[in-house]
């Protein structure tokens, strides 16, 4: 149990420098047929029916797009169970055993580049919204929205910060797969004629740096730059990362379309470069398992639809009882805390984190102004909180709680150890 010894950063350390870990033959997958902004769906396969990778077994209906639902991997189609998501709702799923054939849907051809090099943006938006592309660091955003601007876009921005303590999966994404991000991010310039791109990466990631230099070098008549920006957060909040990375600040409400600025996840790009190359939808992603609760913390290359049971077990599992462990999906700032290990990876879980728990007491709050000082939008999250407390709505919507972009750093800094950050996002719910 090396676990104990280690300090935070040491986590993060570990995972990056460990090579992936392949786990992309689940005995079965668990597609996720509801999510939180999709309650409704319709499934096109039953029980017993064969299905191919790629192809379409059903549909999720969103308040404003429908979403494909593919498979993951060939097999047979079980029944329908209820598991965990990356938001931590129960969402409904139908499970696939896998026949360890991968045999691909007819569907699911290569595109010559030649005839890539032609495409329009609508061509490209149709496939991206056809592939059920969404933004893969945790925001689950429909991609086809944006690459849809009608904007004039002179940038287009890829964000590779992964700023959260605890989390690698994107930077062994650009380890592993760095020609494929290049690929991605040519044909979102190409769809919105962008006349520059910019990575940008954390000024420390020597590792990382030197890859995408390389790379850039090779993709020379695409003129993209790397960006090198501070190692704090929320160093990879979009406004954050525009604004260092460009010099142009995005007023709050304003997008960033409206400034020529157009920006996806790193892995997100990688996924576009998928389905436009390939025509295949997200059906594998890099998930981080960390955490001083989990024997063997480590990157893994897994398949949408894998149980998380399933990869804690590759970890060795948890260094003490479940019972006795905390469950964050996502990471320790934004992630959400489960009850149980019976989650599925989705295109959006981009992390397990297994903690041992700390205990801490709640004091009154000595209004220090900590939170206030920290709060990234300018907001005062103390306030909102009294605000909250009285369920006074008028003074939550007068203190602006929308603007929260629940970084968690309002309860990170707490001297009084209160989940400031929780309140506001009760309060947020409370105006809507
Ligand atoms: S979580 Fe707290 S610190 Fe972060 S944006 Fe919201 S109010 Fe501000
Ligand atoms: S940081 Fe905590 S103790 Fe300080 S003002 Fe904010 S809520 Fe109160």
């Amino acid at each position: 149990m090396i676990a104990k010894t280690r300090k935070v950063s040491d986590y993060k350390q570990l995972n990056t420098e460990l090579p992936t870990v392949r786990f992309v033959d689940p005995e079965r997958v668990y597609l996720n047929l509801t999510t939180s902004r999709c309650k409704e769906y319709t499934l096109d396969v039953k029980a017993g029916d064969h299905v191919k990778l790629g192809q379409i077994i059903g549909e999720r209906d969103g308040c404003f797009f429908r979403q494909p639902v593919y498979a993951t991997i060939s097999g047979t189609v079980e029944d329908k169970v209820t598991m965990i998501d990356s938001t931590g709702i129960d969402v409904e799923c139908i499970t696939i055993r896998n026949d360890f054939k991968d045999t691909y849907h007819e569907s699911i051809t290569d595109r010559p580049d030649s005839v890539i090099e032609k495409m329009t943006q609508e061509e490209m938006v149709e496939i991206i919204k056809e592939k059920a592309v969404v933004g893969l660091g945790g925001s689950g955003f429909p991609s086809y929205v944006k690459l849809a601007t009608e904007e004039t876009i002179h940038t287009v921005v890829i964000n590779a910060i992964e700023c959260e303590p605890y989390l690698s999966s994107d930077y062994r994404l650009i380890k592993d797969q760095p020609d494929e991000i290049f690929q991605g991010l040519s044909y979102i310039m190409q769809a919105v004629n962008a006349k520059q791109g910019i990575i940008a990466v954390k000024k420390t990631k020597t590792e990382l740096i030197e890859v995408l230099e390389r790379e850039a070098e090779r993709f020379k008549h695409l003129n993209v730059s790397i960006a090198k920006l501070g190692d704090y957060y929320p160093q990879g909040w979009e406004v954050e990362t525009f604004k260092n990375a460009t010099g142009i600040k995005v007023p709050s409400g304003d997008l960033p379309m409206k400034h020529g600025l157009l920006g996806f996840n790193v892995s997100t790009t990688e996924s576009i470069y998928e389905a436009i190359k390939h025509n295949l939808p997200i059906t594998k992603r890099y998930i981080t398992v960390n955490g001083d609760g989990v024997k063997f913390p480590q990157s893994i290359r897994t398949r949408v639809g894998t149980s998380v049971r399933e990869l804690l077990k590759l970890c060795d599992g948890f260094v003490d009882d479940a019972d006795k462990l905390e469950l964050v999906i996502g990471g320790p700032m934004m992630g959400t805390a489960v009850k149980s290990d019976n989650v599925v990876v989705t295109p959006t879980t981009t992390s397990v984190l297994v903690f041992r728990p700390i205990e801490y007491k709640e004091e009154p709050c000595v209004r220090c102004g900590s939170c206030v000082y920290s709060c990234p939008v300018h907001i005062q999250p103390v306030s909102i909180m009294q605000a909250v407390k009285r369920n006074d709505v008028e003074a939550i919507k007068g203190l602006e709680a929308n603007k929260c972009i629940e970084c968690g750093l309002c309860s990170y800094v707490c001297t009084s150890k209160i989940p400031v950050t929780d309140y506001v996002k009760d309060g947020k719910k409370k105006i809507g």
